[in-house]
């Protein structure tokens, strides 16, 4: 690319956004730092797109829509693509964790092993849907012959979180393309390093100019723009439910579909028949794991009251010897948080949680300067009415929450108006599935937590969203059913 930064002797992509197949400065000629929120330090300039590049990437994505090569290509050759560029992720790995890595805090080894072997694998799974995906022919009454076609929703705008900047890019870049649509995608401002460059690797990969451009840029400006657009017939979302509410507002003035990916405060249910170890291991993934920086962390820890006190022993013991440090170090299990504005939000919520007397049994403090570290905190005696229990922190805080029976569980379990996931860790199959059945949320994990597949559907109840992403379900959010009609009377 015409301009790029070097950094920790990797080429990222620097003060340009990709529109139309070219790398090119914002309309404003403006730029905004990216930072390394584990020192602090700034990695690199980076073009901040507003409303004319927005305008400028959606008349891009149209024109390549209704013309050139990329309508005309056969579903094959689309999956092809989507193939190639899986290929170009895995060989590109090392780079890509270490941009996102250094961009977004988190372990390195995270980074490579799971964000970077999910995006691949995510746009794999993808190009192999692009050439399976067809409608079907209806026996209707009359002298008629009656089909579907399933056609590509058009221009797609894509907005995502900094928590996993590259996979919730593939999330929503691999199925949209799959099914032959076009898309600008706005990363988040925090963490725009790898998106840009997953851009670089698709115009490398062969798609067409214009099937993908990237503007970062911030929410209230670009973001903005691209939901109010006239011409953006979806918008594909993830972020905070507050967002999500402005989105779909805003949405509503050219009623552009929309699904939308939002926070949660899930439950992670330990009953007294669970294989306590491996439930204390599980538990510690599922509110540990990037920092907490995780939509559907395991945040209330509801632990049966007679295998409280031992669980919380072996929980706090293990917690206090968790690898909190440099991201960039192969063993360091929790990294830095995004930014010190996000540092001082979860800072405020432990403040809040001593406040209001729940009892502090590791953690809440700051073990590392300089940059945004927080050790992994537990919370003990935590009532379902304190801030804590009812409000996403997302951060490395564990609020643990006593409960007697299933009944009850349930029911106070379910007490949130999120719905992004819940667990449940019994040796009881019965009161597994019944569980699953009975808690509210768009994934249930039993004796896991955290385990995430391309070919699983992912999203939330309740306001924690609409529309499932992943699996075959993500087709659906990208494609319109059309049905045509033949008159076969001769
Ligand atoms: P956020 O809502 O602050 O921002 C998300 C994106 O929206 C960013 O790109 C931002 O620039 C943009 N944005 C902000 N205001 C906008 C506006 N008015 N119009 C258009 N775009 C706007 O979210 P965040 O702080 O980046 O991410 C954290 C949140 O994301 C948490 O709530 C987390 O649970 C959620 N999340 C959900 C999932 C999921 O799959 N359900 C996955 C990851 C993160
Ligand atoms: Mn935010």
């Amino acid at each position: 690319m015409s301009s790029t930064a070097k950094m920790a002797g990797f080429q990222i992509p620097s003060g340009k956004m990709l529109i139309d197949g070219k790398w090119c400065e914002a309309a404003s000629g403006k730029y905004f730092d990216t930072y390394n929120p584990a020192t602090g330090e700034v990695l690199g300039k980076v073009a901040e797109g507003a409303e004319q590049d927005i305008d400028r990437a959606v008349r891009a994505a149209r024109k390549a829509f209704e013309e050139g090569p990329w309508p005309q290509m056969s579903a094959t050759e689309r999956g092809k693509l989507l193939y190639k560029l899986a290929e170009a992720i895995r060989e590109h790995g090392e780079e890509l964790a270490r941009i996102e890595t250094l961009n977004c805090g988190k372990p390195i080894s995270d980074a490579r092993n799971i964000d970077v072997a999910l995006v691949a694998d995510c746009f794999e799974y993808y190009a192999g849907w692009a050439n399976k995906i067809h409608g079907e022919t209806v026996p209707v009454s009359g002298p008629f012959f009656n089909y579907t076609l399933r056609e590509p929703v058009g221009v797609i705008g894509q907005i995502v979180a900094w928590n996993f900047p590259m996979l919730l890019a593939a999330w929503k870049l691999a199925p949209a393309l799959a099914t032959g649509n076009t898309v600008v995608l706005k990363p988040a401002e925090q963490t725009p390093l790898t998106a840009l460059r997953l851009g670089e690797l698709c115009l490398e990969a062969g798609f067409p100019p214009g099937v993908v451009n990237v503007v970062p840029g911030f929410g209230q400006t670009a973001g903005a723009a691209l939901v109010a657009h006239r011409d953006v017939d979806k918008i594909a979302f993830t972020g905070e439910y507050i967002t999500g509410q402005i989105i779909m507002r805003e949405a509503a003035g050219t009623l552009k579909r929309l699904s939308l990916e939002l926070g949660g405060k899930s439950p992670n249910i330990v009953f007294s028949d669970a294989d306590v170890d491996a439930a204390v291991a599980g538990s510690m993934a599922g509110i540990f794991w990037n920092q907490g920086e995780v939509c559907c962390a395991g945040s209330r820890l509801f632990l049966q009251e007679s295998i409280h006190d031992q669980f919380v022993e072996k929980l706090v013991a293990q917690t206090k010897k968790m690898k909190v440090g440099d991201p960039l170090q192969p063993d360091t299990q929790v990294g830095a948080l995004v930014s010190s504005d996000h540092f001082n939000k979860v800072m405020s919520y432990i403040k809040a949680g001593k406040e209001e007397g729940a009892k502090l049994l590791t953690g809440g403090d700051q073990p590392i300067k300089p940059g945004y570290f927080v050790s992994p905190t537990v919370f003990d005696g935590v009532r379902d009415d304190m801030k804590i229990a009812r409000e996403e922190i997302f951060g490395p805080v564990l609020s643990v929450i006593r409960f007697r029976d299933v009944d009850e569980v349930v029911s106070r379990a379910n007490n949130t108006f999120y719905g992004l996931a819940a667990a449940v860790w019994t040796r009881d199959v019965a009161k597994a599935h019944t569980l699953a059945r009975k808690l509210k949320a768009g994934t249930v994990w039993v004796n896991t937590y955290n385990v995430i597949s391309s070919m699983s559907p992912f999203g939330g109840y309740k306001m924690s969203g609409f529309g499932r992403e992943l699996g075959m379900h993500a087709l659906e959010l990208y494609t319109q059913v059309k049905s045509v009609w033949v008159n076969m009377a001769s």
